[in-house]
């Protein structure tokens, strides 16, 4: 089965991807967490993409399709995967579609997560995530803070906030780029026929834990 995430900066996406992938044991695979380990590893892909990620810009195709495309040929990829970050355009979207027909394989779920944009930008700028790149937890200082402040529960490792968190001129490019070039994706997959939107916002009090368990009981009821 393969799930994309969709939606924008700071909604959740990756709270929901990692709920989703302990429940029906797929892996996530979010292409800004293998960008930030290769960039604090100092890989030559790492040191390429800091260029654009550091700016709030999107890593060129030829960086980021090939390792998609590679990354879903490791054996935990077999029965499918649960993309969280990709695809971000249409044309990544239109490679994928060709890498998985070439499987046999086809976009199954699309979750589209929805937040107020207020709440967006507040979640962005209160959300640490843990320095332990085999770990990767995110807490959120305000709605999902960790036992200790400035401590991983999970792993004991140092909390940072990203650094295109914290940088605001960064946040306006990244949620710029989503409307500009990734938002097209929901019409995209609603066309397919795939699209499942999900409202996350304290104002009606769901959370990514919320969608996750709503989304694991249809699987299972399927
Ligand atoms: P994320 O953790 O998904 O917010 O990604 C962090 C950053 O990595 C983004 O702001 C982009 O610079 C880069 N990135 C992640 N996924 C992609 C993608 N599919 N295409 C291009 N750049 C990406």
């Amino acid at each position: 089965m393969i799930i994309i995430m969709l939606g924008a900066q700071g909604t959740g996406k990756g709270t929901v991807a990692g709920l989703l992938s302990e429940n029906i044991r797929i892996p996530q695979i979010s292409t800004g967490d293998i960008f930030r380990k290769n960039i604090s590893d100092k890989t030559p892909l790492g040191i390429e993409a800091d260029k654009y990620i550091s700016k709030g810009n999107l890593v060129p195709d030829d960086i980021t399709v090939p390792m998609v495309e590679d990354r879903l040929t490791w054996e935990d990829a077999k029965e499918g995967a649960i993309l969280d970050g990709f695809p971000r355009t249409i044309q990544q979207a239109e490679k994928l579609d060709e890498m998985l027909s070439k499987k046999g394989k086809k976009v199954d779920l699309v979750v589209n997560l929805v937040t107020p944009r207020d709440e967006i930008i507040d979640r962005m700028l209160t959300r640490r995530v843990c320095t332990n790149q085999e770990c990767k937890a995110t807490y959120n200082i305000k709605l999902s803070p960790p036992k200790v402040e400035g401590i991983c529960d999970k792993c004991g490792f140092a909390l940072k906030q990203r650094a295109d968190d914290s940088d605001p001129e960064a946040i306006k490019k990244r949620l710029e780029i989503y409307e500009e070039k990734t938002s097209p994706l929901v019409e995209y997959y609603k066309n397919k026929g795939v699209l499942r939107t999900e409202e996350i916002s304290v104002s009606i009090n769901r959370m990514g834990t919320d969608v996750a368990k709503s989304i694991v009981e249809d699987l299972k009821n399927d």
